[in-house]
Formats: C-alpha cells, sequence, structure tokens
C-alpha cells in the first residue's frame, strides 16, 4: 500500500485538533478513520471534513479503552498508523479529579497501545503538550528542556511519554512521535469546523470570541503583574490547521524511521493577552470589554516554543500568523455562535 492511500487510525478524529487534521491528512492523501466516543464532540464535525475535502471519513464510534470493540476495528481496516487525540484536557478538571484525568488519559493510553500492539500496529502520533515542561526557566523552551509538569493533566501527559519512551526502547518496530503543542487557536478557513468548547470557555481565545459575538459580557484577564512587556501572560498561540500539517509531516517522518522523537509544534513567537484582544478587536471590529483580576493559580508568565527541531527533523515550521488565527476563529464564531449545537 502506497503512503497516499495508507489508512490512519485517528482517536478523538472528531474534536478540535483531530477534525482538522482529518482534513490535513486527507489533503496529504490518507484516508483517516475516527474512532471517538463523542465524549467532548458533535457528529456533525464529521459532515463538516466531508463538506471541505469531498471525502467522508469512516467513523466507528466507541472508547479508545473498550479492547473488544477496539480489537473489531482494527481488524477491520490495515491501518499503517495511528495518532491518538482521545484524551481529556481540562487542567482545572484534572486537579478536582485527577483519577478521572488519569484514568482517561493514561489507562486509555495504554489500552490503546496494547490493542495496537497486538494488532501489529507499530506506528503512532501522540498528542503531548508543552504543560509538560510546567514552569520552565529559560525561553524559548527546547525540547531538552526538563519534564516537570506541575497539574495532573501535564503528569498525564508526562506519564505517557514515558510509556512509548519504554515501548520504543523495548520493541524497535515502533516509530513514535511526541508532539508537544503549544497553544492551539483557530479554525479551518472555511468556518465549517472550529473549537466548540462546552460551558465556559477555560481557554482565552474561544472566550474572547464569544465575548465579541455577544455570548459573554467580558473578559477576565488573569493578571497583569508577570514579567513580561505588559504585565499579562505571553503564550504560543499556533494556527489549528498549522498544527494540523505538523501532524501531517510526523506522520511522514514517522512511516520512514524508527525509535522516538518527541518535537515541540508553535511558532516560536509570545503574544501577551492584551495583544490578542488588540489583534481580535482589529479582526472582527468588535469591542472586547475586559478587566483585570487576580492571577490564575498555577499558570505561568511565559511559555513559547523553539521550533527548531520540528524545522529540522519534519521539515515543518507554522505557516499562519496572528491575524490569520483571529480571522479563522472569527469566522468561525460568526458562522456556528453557538458551535456546533445549534444545527
Ligand atoms: P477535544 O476534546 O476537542 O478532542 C478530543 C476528542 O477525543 C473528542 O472528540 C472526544 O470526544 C474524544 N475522546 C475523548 N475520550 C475518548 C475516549 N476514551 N474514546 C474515544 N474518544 C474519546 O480536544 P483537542 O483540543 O482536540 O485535543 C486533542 C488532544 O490534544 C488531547 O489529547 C489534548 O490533551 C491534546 N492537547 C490539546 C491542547 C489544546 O489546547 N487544545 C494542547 C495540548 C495538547
Ligand atoms: N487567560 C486570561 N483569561 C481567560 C483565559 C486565559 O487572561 O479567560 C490568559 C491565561 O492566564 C494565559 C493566556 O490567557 O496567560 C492563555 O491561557 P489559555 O488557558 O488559553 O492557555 P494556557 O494557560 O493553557 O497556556
Amino acid at each position: 500500500m502506497s503512503s497516499e492511500t495508507a489508512q490512519i487510525l485517528v482517536t478523538g478524529g472528531a474534536g478540535y485538533i483531530g477534525s482538522h487534521t482529518c482534513v490535513a491528512l486527507i489533503q496529504a492523501g490518507f484516508t483517516p478513520v475516527i474512532v471517538d466516543n463523542f465524549s467532548n464532540s458533535h457528529p456533525l464535525a464529521i459532515a463538516r471534513i466531508e463538506a471541505i475535502t469531498g471525502i467522508r471519513p469512516q467513523l466507528h464510534e466507541c472508547d479508545i479503552a473498550d479492547e473488544d470493540a477496539m480489537r473489531q476495528v482494527l481488524r477491520n481496516h490495515e491501518f499503517a498508523a495511528a495518532i491518538h487525540f482521545a484524551g481529556v484536557k481540562a487542567v482545572g478538571r484534572s486537579v478536582s479529579e485527577p483519577l478521572e484525568t488519569y484514568r482517561q488519559n493514561v489507562t486509555g493510553s495504554l489500552s490503546l497501545l496494547q490493542s495496537l500492539n497486538e494488532g501489529g500496529i507499530t506506528r503512532l502520533i501522540f498528542s503531548s503538550s508543552a504543560t509538560v515542561y510546567g514552569g520552565a526557566e529559560q525561553m524559548p523552551i527546547s525540547e531538552t528542556a526538563r519534564v516537570q509538569p506541575t497539574n495532573p493533566y501535564g503528569h498525564s501527559k508526562a506519564m505517557v511519554e514515558q510509556i512509548l519512551h519504554d515501548l520504543a526502547a523495548a520493541e524497535p518496530d515502533w516509530g513514535i512521535g511526541v508532539l508537544r503543542y503549544f497553544n492551539p487557536v483557530g479554525a479551518h478557513k472555511s468556518g465549517e469546523i472550529g473549537e466548540d468548547p462546552q460551558g465556559i470557555p477555560d481557554n482565552l481565545f474561544p472566550y474572547v470570541s464569544q465575548v465579541a459575538i455577544g455570548r459573554r459580557e467580558k473578559l477576565q484577564v488573569f493578571g497583569n503583574d508577570y514579567n513580561t512587556p505588559d504585565g499579562t501572560g505571553v503564550r504560543d498561540y499556533i494556527h489549528v490547521m498549522d498544527l494540523a500539517e505538523g501532524h501531517v509531516a510526523a506522520l511522514q517522518a514517522c512511516l520512514q524511521s524508527q525509535g522516538l522523537f518527541a518535537v515541540n509544534l508553535g511558532t516560536g513567537q509570545g503574544s501577551s493577552v492584551l495583544e490578542i484582544i488588540k489583534a481580535f478587536e482589529q479582526t472582527s471590529g468588535q469591542s472586547i470589554p475586559f478587566e483585570i483580576i487576580a492571577r490564575r493559580p498555577g499558570d505561568v508568565g511565559t511559555s513559547f516554543a523553539d521550533p527548531s527541531k520540528a524545522k529540522e527533523l519534519l521539515g515543518f515550521e507554522a505557516q499562519r500568523d496572528l491575524t490569520q488565527m483571529c480571522q479563522d476563529s472569527w469566522n468561525w464564531q460568526q458562522r456556528n455562535p453557538t458551535g456546533y449545537s445549534n444545527h
């Protein structure tokens, strides 16, 4: 089978990053097959992938921890690799419900690995996070920085990374790409797919765009006393389609190699909360009222990537700038004021 038509198992493929990655996979000639339990996504995302690409990915609605169901899925396809997005991502909930986070992210990943191993699938891309670096002292953050998470969510990602290291060391057949995302934002330019948080958004971009559309009154800015140019937190926002294309590049590398690589996916540029508000106001033409409140517990002042390893190893470099991120978020928000749920 040529890599052009290779089937790729995408766990969590109906979610925010997974749906964009399915689009990028299809555009690169791969055939994504989605496993999702819709615990944090909407089936409409699948139809929207089809609206963009003309191809409807095959869907298996099941839990990655259901090994019988996964065995069935693996029997029905000849997968060249898996991209593993399925898991929970709320940092706050990981602090209040650590067992659930570890069950979903660590036990879930272990079950999946067991199923893949049994099915003879030895190529994997894993969604990790810059959260594994915790409060890194040196900026930009390179992959050699110490892994020192500060919350159960970050620990769950670091634990799975460790499991994957041990697996790659024990089983030389495996080829594994660990991708540490910085802050994914934006949406596909069509406005068909985008981020659809349930309830009050935890993250800055969806919150800002819900203020812009009038769903929320004002943004609360968590602290303006950080050691940053304007005192507000600085992050490395990366367009979700760049991130998606980074997965395709990582997959291509992983299909050709063995062992494990871990790379950052970021732009290398930091932006402050106030800069994001300004950029979003300029793009949307809406004013974003805000108030400064206390720091959010557990937040770091500054976090941005050294993206050079992704460039050297994968030939990947983010292309889309902050204006594009704001434009595409706003387009998605305007076309889907209440996300997927109202359709
Ligand atoms: P998301 O919640 O939109 O997508 C996750 C998808 O997985 C959802 O469709 C959900 O229904 C599905 N899912 C969850 N548990 C499942 C299970 N047990 N079985 C089957 N399907 C299941 O999240 P996202 O933002 O697309 O994130 C994808 C991955 O990237 C996650 O692992 C997350 O931790 C990681 N990540 C996200 C960010 C971010 O800011 N969005 C940053 C770093 C890392
Ligand atoms: N932030 C904020 N108000 C919000 C949400 C986030 O001021 O309602 C700030 C947060 O303190 C951080 C930045 O925006 O400096 C990005 O936060 P987000 O939760 O999106 O990402 P993360 O903290 O995971 O990097």
